[in-house]
């Protein structure tokens, strides 16, 4: 049994979890909102360590992480439970599984040589939100970092700043699923009352932990798609995480209206002064905002460097937003 790590207990026996932004507070044989993680007498649970929900070789860029360590194999993990009330609802990895059999374990120690037998360059947590797999992750991120492989989290970004500054000394990326810019589009997308939080949190990753971070936002027509939000949404890139951070425009649905929502968003962030904005479509190359050479080609899978050096562009000399060293932040 593992206890949660970052809580805290009153004198009447109250426990209260600060992994994710819910803050839940739990009685003895109470359920966390992610449903993985449960009151006892002796402290909250961790129902879900140890159990994987996936492990896979990938190319980094399928985590929408593209001007981080391009043309790198990365080993993707995930684990189980959901922050999201509609996530549990919808997504995969919400519950962990009944049967014994079906259970996947794999200490978070084993992680790393793994990653090193598959000759992979990093670990990505990708699958279910780290916030409720806090204990799980600050070790996978510990290990892994200690055998030289570069770190990242897929996430919703609705952790606390306390599992954010645990997780910060050994982090290097993250893959944030922005899912709007308003209280009706989180309301809808996210079951959530304040999303406020996230970008407070986000910034922080940024500007203190120094985080490489690429926004991904996936559009429903007529959910996430007002032009105002939007706009808001590039002005908060823009001022928190900076200019050259990536935008990941793709569509949330299928049909016409949704496709256009993609085109105009894309707009809207080339307008707002983001330098590097991608949508959907294949073998979208990376070009320098400064004199427009090819800096990294994406044909068929294949991702290759070709227009950089040292983070800068051989052309022109400007320097970069790319992370391609765990010693340099
Ligand atoms: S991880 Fe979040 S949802 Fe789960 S118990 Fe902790 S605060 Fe609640």
């Amino acid at each position: 049994m593992e206890l949660a790590r970052i809580t805290t207990t009153t004198e009447n026996g109250t426990m209260h979890c600060s992994a994710c932004q819910w803050r839940c507070t739990l009685q003895p044989g109470d359920t966390g909102r992610c449903l993985v993680r449960v009151g006892s007498t002796e402290g909250i649970t961790a129902e879900n360590y140890g159990l994987i929900s996936a492990a896979l070789v990938a190319p980094i860029e399928d985590y929408r992480l593209w001007h981080f360590f391009p043309d790198s194999l990365v080993l993707a993990i995930g684990g189980w439970g959901y922050a999201f009330p509609v996530d549990q609802q919808r997504g995969t990895y919400a519950h962990i599984p009944m049967l014994e059999e079906k259970r996947r374990r794999l200490p978070p120690e084993r992680v790393a040589s793994f990653a090193l037998e598959r000759l992979c360059r990093g670990v990505v947590w990708a699958y279910g939100e780290p916030a409720v797999s806090h204990e799980y992750v600050l070790r996978l991120l510990q290990t892994s970092r200690a055998a030289s492989r570069y770190t990242a989290l897929v996430t919703t970004g609705y952790l606390t700043a306390e599992a954010l500054d645990s997780f910060g000394p050994y982090l290097d990326g993250i893959s944030l699923d922005l899912r709007g810019f308003g209280d009706t589009a989180y309301a809808r997308l996210a079951g959530i009352p304040d999303w406020h939080g996230i970008l407070g949190v986000m910034a922080w990753a940024r500007q203190h932990w120094r985080c490489h971070i690429e926004v991904t936002t996936r559009l429903h027509h007529g959910v996430n798609d007002d032009p105002r939000e939007l706009r808001s949404l590039v002005d908060w890139i823009n001022a928190s995480l900076g200019e050259q951070t990536p935008w990941h425009v793709l569509p949330g649905d299928a049909g016409a209206e949704t496709a256009a929502a993609v085109v105009r968003a894309r707009r809207i962030g080339h307008e707002g002064g983001l330098q590097f904005v991608y949508g959907s479509e294949p073998n979208q190359n990376t070009i320098c905002p400064v004199c427009q050479a090819v800096l990294i080609t994406r044909d068929n899978g294949l991702v290759s460097p070709v227009g950089i050096s040292d983070g800068v562009c051989t052309n022109c000399g400007h320097k970069l937003y790319l992370r391609t060293s765990i010693f340099k932040r």
